[in-house]
C-alpha cells in the first residue's frame, strides 16, 4: 500500500510538470512557468533587472545579431575548435578577454585565476596549458595582468588572507621578493603596485618557459620545416581598466632566460658547436638592410635555450 501511494504522488507531480519551455532547459518547473519566455514566443529582450533573466535574454539577442550577420554561424562555430590564442589572464570582472581583443567566439581558449598566476602545481593551469599546446596547437600564448588588481593589491597586504587564499597569494608575495630591491625603490604606492603587475605578469610567462608542455612544443616546431618560427609564443601584456588600453610589455626574455636555461632547460636540441655554425649561416643570409630579430622586441619571443637562437633571428 505505501508503495502504492508513493507511485500515485510520482505520477501526480508528473503530470504537473510543466513542459521545458524557450530555448532553454531548467530543472526548476515553478521558475520555468513563471519566469521564462514562452516556447512559441521569442524573448522580448526586456531586462527587468530581475535575477538571471538578462543573462538568457541577452544570449538570444546575441544569437539573433550573429545569424543576421551570417545565418550559418553557429554551424560553422559548432564544427571546430581551433582558437589561435591561450589567453591567461585574472578574473577580474573588467577583464574580458575576447572582448578587449575585439575577437569573437572561437578564437581565444581562456584561464583565468586570481592575478593570472602559472604555478607549475596548479592541475587547472597545467592541464589547460597542455590541451591547448599539444591538442590544439595554440600559436600564441597571452600572459595579461591588469592595473588595480585586487590578487596582486592584497598579496602586499602583511595580513593573513587565510586559505585557500593566502596560499595562492603566497607565490605574487614571491615574485616581489625575488623583485624587491627595484620595488622598494618606487617610493609612489600605485606605482609600485604597477611595477608589481608588470612584473607578476613577466615571472608568470617565465613560468610558462619552465614547463615541459611549452618545451616540448618549442623543440617540436623548431625542427620542423613546416614552422617558420618556434611555437608556442608568449606575450606579456597588461590592461588598464581605467583606459581600456591593452599594452605590450616591452621584455627581454632571452637576458632572463640565458640565466636559467641550465636550470630549468629540459631538452638539449642542438650541439652547441652546429648551432653557432647556423647562427652565422642565418645572419650571412640576411638580405641586405633586414634585419635580425633582436631581444626586446614586443613579441619577446624565447629560445628554449641559447642553442636555438639563430632560428628566431630568421624571421
Ligand atoms: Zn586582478
Amino acid at each position: 500500500m505505501k508503495n502504492f501511494i508513493l507511485l500515485s504522488s510520482l505520477a501526480i507531480v508528473a503530470s504537473f510538470s510543466p513542459p521545458t519551455v524557450g530555448p532553454y532547459v531548467t530543472r526548476n518547473p515553478l521558475r520555468a512557468a513563471t519566469d521564462m519566455p514562452s516556447p512559441v514566443e521569442k524573448p522580448n529582450y526586456k531586462n527587468t533587472g530581475k535575477s538571471i533573466d538578462e543573462v538568457f535574454f541577452n544570449n538570444q539577442k546575441w544569437i539573433d545579431s550573429k545569424e543576421s550577420v551570417d545565418p550559418n554561424y553557429f554551424n560553422a562555430l559548432g564544427s571546430v575548435h581551433k582558437p589561435k590564442y591561450l589567453w591567461i589572464g585574472c578574473a577580474d570582472a573588467r577583464v574580458p578577454a575576447n572582448e578587449i581583443m575585439g575577437l569573437d567566439a572561437g578564437d581565444v581558449f581562456v584561464l583565468r585565476n586570481v592575478a593570472n598566476m602559472v604555478t607549475g602545481t596548479d592541475f587547472n593551469v597545467m592541464s589547460a596549458l597542455q590541451y591547448a599546446v599539444t591538442a590544439l596547437e595554440v600559436p600564441h600564448i597571452i600572459v595579461c595582468g591588469h592595473y588595480d588588481c585586487g590578487g596582486v593589491r592584497a598579496s602586499i597586504e602583511n595580513r593573513d588572507h587565510t586559505p585557500p587564499l593566502e596560499n595562492w597569494l603566497r607565490s605574487i608575495r614571491d615574485v616581489y621578493r625575488l623583485h624587491s630591491s627595484e620595488l622598494n625603490a618606487i617610493k609612489d604606492p600605485e606605482m609600485r603596485h604597477r611595477r608589481l603587475v608588470e612584473l607578476n605578469v613577466i615571472e608568470q610567462c617565465i613560468n610558462l618557459f619552465k614547463t615541459g608542455v611549452v618545451q616540448r612544443k618549442r623543440v617540436e616546431t623548431f625542427r620542423s620545416d613546416e614552422f617558420s618560427i618556434t611555437q608556442p609564443r608568449i606575450h606579456a601584456v597588461v590592461f588598464d581598466p581605467a583606459t581600456g588600453k591593452l599594452v605590450p610589455l616591452k621584455v627581454d626574455f632571452r637576458q632572463y632566460i640565458d640565466e636559467l636555461h641550465d636550470i630549468y632547460d629540459l631538452y638539449a636540441v642542438e650541439d652547441e658547436t652546429k648551432v653557432d655554425a647556423a647562427n652565422k649561416e642565418a645572419l650571412s643570409s640576411l638580405k641586405k638592410g633586414e634585419q635580425p630579430h633582436l631581444p626586446g622586441d614586443i613579441d619577446a619571443d624565447v629560445e628554449v635555450g641559447k642553442r636555438n637562437r639563430w632560428k628566431f633571428w630568421k624571421k
